[in-house]
């Protein structure tokens, strides 16, 4: 592994839509991480479905390395495995299956065959009643329940061709009986905790009742991410969303269970309501897909990432592309070209200032509202927001301003967690202590990060007194000397 060694620069972004980049073994060394980084990655995530521990402790080594190196805060997600369903193995590692045939699940570790396969998850045979259908293999198998016992369903064979060890299982519709942490899952997340990451991603959540249990885990030393990727989960959007600092798009599990024309209108959906709560949102899964094993984008590829950042999604995400894919590099470069162009095209700023959210009545909404009318009518370089907890941040951020958001905050935790927020630049700054600091401060940063020169304005809000959390009730507007 090559260590990085030199300072080096990424700025001016000059872009307000984050790009997440899943890490793997194509992008797990140093050098790797740090074209990616490069090429315009502005948030890192692991994927606990794959690697083992210390792979990933080894990758945020060389993302804080980098990240002091670039002096950039940059974010990390651990994305638990959570309760994802598979079946065991078959006698020849795979078995021909035919439609119409009869198909048993039970709980028999021997390997199966043409006739049945093991399914390790005793607690489902009772909450698969008749008619329920069964999905395996990301939806390539579809089995109908026609009969269960106390270790086994009976199902029919709808369609599939052919079944392998370990393939997937999905229940559409139906909620399991199944905790969104599982023991493989606690282990990770408490490695995930000590090794200082700063998003914990659950997958599978079903019910707002997951996410309590892993806001307990986790404790405050993490930001947590609701996945939604099961369609019950969208029953309680509002509860869930309440109780997450974050939503994931999920769309490879949730476009298993759900048939493909409901997964754009339930993106738009989710993307909307998470945007109006002032909690980022990010959109994910096959964005660029074929990019696992081509260097160019296909042209409906290109547009499902436009969509998204039409859509006023905080990040976009690349999961195969450059965790195992062969042009890793290149996804991240393709995926920058594409927000950065759509966010030049005058109808995204249109779209985005046509569906502005109503600021809720509080001082910091008001303040935050203000500051982006200033910023627009002043044609400001930057809104300037002093944050502790990073909530100030948020409020900005939910505005969708023209204008990049400088963070000044004395908390790194914050600084890392706000960089997957739509137009986010965090900056650690740990001695201001008078809101006249905060604003010299300000117009120096803006000038030595590229994002105003002499000249310029910035619109800076804080609260007086200063320092005091959750008090935003002052904007300035002050001139880059
Ligand atoms: P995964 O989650 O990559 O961990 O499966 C994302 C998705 O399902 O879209
Ligand atoms: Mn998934």
């Amino acid at each position: 592994m090559t260590e990085p060694q030199h300072q080096f620069t990424l700025f001016p972004r000059r872009r307000h839509t984050k790009i997440v980049a899943t890490l793997g073994p194509a992008s797990s060394g140093a050098a790797e991480i740090e074209a990616l980084l490069r090429a315009g990655a502005d948030v890192f995530r692991l994927n606990f479905s794959h690697g083992a521990v210390d792979e990933h402790r080894a990758r945020v080594a060389a993302i804080r390395r980098l990240e002091a190196l670039a002096d950039l805060p940059i974010a990390i997600v651990a994305d638990l495995q959570g309760p994802k369903l598979r079946i065991g193995t078959f006698v020849a590692g795979a078995a021909a299956i035919l439609e119409g045939r009869p198909f048993r699940l039970d709980s028999d570790a021997a390997p199966g065959d043409a006739t049945r396969v093991c399914l390790p998850h005793p607690e489902l045979f009772r909450a698969l009643a008749p008619g329920a259908d069964i999905l395996l293999d990301d939806g390539r198998v579809r089995l109908r329940v026609t009969g269960q016992g106390s270790d086994h369903v009976d199902t029919v064979i709808l369609s599939g061709r052919s079944l392998s060890d370990r393939k997937g299982v999905n229940v559409p519709g139906i909620v399991l009986p199944l905790t969104a942490l599982t023991p493989k899952d606690r282990v990770d997340l408490s490695a995930a905790l000590d090794f200082g990451v700063d998003w914990i991603a659950l997958s599978f959540v079903q019910r707002p009742e997951d996410v309590a249990e892993a806001r307990r885990l986790v404790g405050g030393r993490a930001a947590l991410m609701v996945k939604l990727e099961k369609p019950a989960a969208l029953d309680h959007l509002d509860a869930l969303i309440e109780m997450a600092d974050g939503m994931m798009v999920a769309r490879g599990d949730l476009g298993v269970e759900l048939p493909p024309e409901e997964v754009p209108v339930a993106q738009r959906r989710i993307v909307a309501a998470v945007r109006r709560a002032g909690k980022p949102v990010i959109v994910a899964t096959q964005m660029l897909e074929s990019m696992i094993s081509a260097p160019t984008p296909t042209r409906a590829e290109a547009s499902d990432v436009a969509t998204a950042v039409y859509e006023g999604a905080d990040a976009v995400m690349l999961s195969a592309e450059t965790a195992a894919g062969a042009y890793p590099v290149e996804a991240v470069d393709i995926m920058d070209r594409i927000a950065r162009r759509v966010e030049r095209d005058p109808g995204y700023r249109r779209g985005l200032d046509m569906e502005v959210f109503p600021p809720e009545p509080t001082s910091a909404d008001a303040i935050t509202a203000a500051a982006r009318q200033a910023a627009q009518t002043l044609g400001a370089a930057a809104i300037v927001t002093y944050t502790t907890s990073g909530s100030t941040t948020l409020r900005a951020a939910r505005e969708r301003p023209a204008a990049p958001i400088l963070c000044l905050t004395a908390n790194t935790a914050t600084a890392r967690r706000l960089m997957l927020s739509y137009g986010v630049r965090a900056v650690v700054t740990p001695d201001i202590h008078s809101f006249g600091q905060m604003v010299d401060r300000a117009c120096a940063l803006a000038k030595s990060i590229g994002l105003a020169h002499a000249g310029q304005r910035l619109v800076v809000t804080a609260g007086a007194p200063f320092g005091t959390p959750g008090n935003t009730n002052t904007l300035r507007i002050a001139w880059v000397g």
